[in-house]
């Protein structure tokens, strides 16, 4: 037996989330069986506890869209029992049961050796949202950052705080906008050397195009806040656009693509290649200091994740939560 936490729905359709005690048998069929070490909380997390906003596809489910851990049976070549392993995508925690449970059984296919260099809790620190920047940081690069300062959106957030740690130690100015002025010292500690408030950025567009500021961006936000950032972009630089914390619109004129050649990067990591997810993790092992990571990091159990989750839903995360779910 091992503890889960299941999502069940009533017959009125309201789903509740509890730790509850399952066997081996009740999980899906797969070709790996892991030990799950460390899972963490994402947006899609905090969707997929509470009413599933359309992700969950069958009830009771076990969310947890990412985790690491050590393979315990393998029916795959490529993995096994002893192995380290690090599962992000492929919708597990959403269409397929995920990581908020001590065990996981999944598809050869989804995972991943851990890489050389971190251990499970630090493959979670750095997790969906984690890996997510660092494809981010991958694609602005293959495209040139250009000089000066590179925008980080939803900086205290997962995604934000790993991409200022990763851009800070690669060298570049980073200029992190958050909604919470109280987590000026932390971005800075992650490398951050300017603080922009989210007011400053957040209105609809007003002007096709401003002043050619940021060299590069990552956009964990959405919305008006990355429409504005498109007509403040240097001439040639591009936006690397991960997330919708602010909204799934984008109010934008095409003016910044034509006049400036500025380029919007779409950024997804759950059906990355495995060839671009071994590179992302070998270059987060190398590009994000540890310390760094640490720094970010807050400790939860199974039974945090239903206050977690509603936290995460209203922005009210800062970093990255790791859960050790033994
Ligand atoms: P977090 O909640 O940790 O971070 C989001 C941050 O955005 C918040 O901390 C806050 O930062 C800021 N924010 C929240 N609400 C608003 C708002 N209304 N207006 C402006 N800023 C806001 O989430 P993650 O970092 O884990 O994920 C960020 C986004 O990226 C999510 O939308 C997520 O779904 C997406 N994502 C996409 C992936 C992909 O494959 N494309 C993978 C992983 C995540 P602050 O307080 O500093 O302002």
């Amino acid at each position: 037996m091992f503890n889960a936490l299941l999502v069940s729905k009533d017959d009125e359709g309201k789903t509740s989330a509890e730790v509850t005690q399952m066997s081996l048998d009740q999980l899906p069929e797969g070709d790996v069986t892991v030990a799950v070490e460390y899972s963490t909380v994402n947006y899609k997390d905090g969707l997929c506890i509470g009413p599933g906003g359309g992700l969950v596809r069958n009830y009771p489910h076990v969310p947890g869209i990412d985790f690491a851990g050590t393979v315990e049976a393998s029916d795959d070549p490529r993995y096994k029992a002893g192995d380290k392993v690090v599962l992000t995508g492929w919708r597990v925690g959403e269409a397929h049961w995920g990581g908020y449970a001590q065990k996981a059984r999944v598809k050869a296919d989804w995972l991943v050796p851990l890489p050389a260099g971190l251990d499970t809790r630090q493959a979670m620190a750095v997790g969906t949202a984690g890996f997510t920047a660092m494809l981010s940081v991958m694609a602005l690069e293959d495209h040139g950052i250009k000089d000066g300062p590179v925008l980080v959106t939803g900086a205290a957030g997962g995604v934000g705080s790993v991409a200022t740690a990763i851009l800070a130690q690669l060298g570049h100015e980073v200029a992190g906008v958050t909604g919470r002025p109280e987590t000026a010292d932390y971005l800075k500690s992650l490398g951050a050397s300017r603080i922009v408030a989210r007011e400053e950025i957040n209105e609809t567009v007003k002007r096709p195009l401003e002043g050619e500021t940021w060299g590069g961006c990552v956009d964990a936000v959405g919305g008006a806040m990355l429409a504005r950032v498109l007509g403040q972009m240097q001439y040639g630089a591009s936006v690397a656009a991960v997330g919708l914390a602010g909204g799934a619109g984008l109010p934008a004129t095409v003016i910044p693509f034509l006049l400036r050649g500025v380029n919007l990067l779409g950024i997804d990591s759950v059906m990355q290649p495995y060839d671009n997810r071994l590179r992302a993790w070998e270059r987060i092992a190398r590009d994000l200091p540890m310390d760094k990571l640490e720094a970010m990091v807050r400790p939860a159990t199974l039974s945090d994740l239903p206050a977690l989750g509603a936290d995460i839903l209203k922005g009210q995360v800062q970093g990255r939560v790791v859960v050790d779910v033994n």
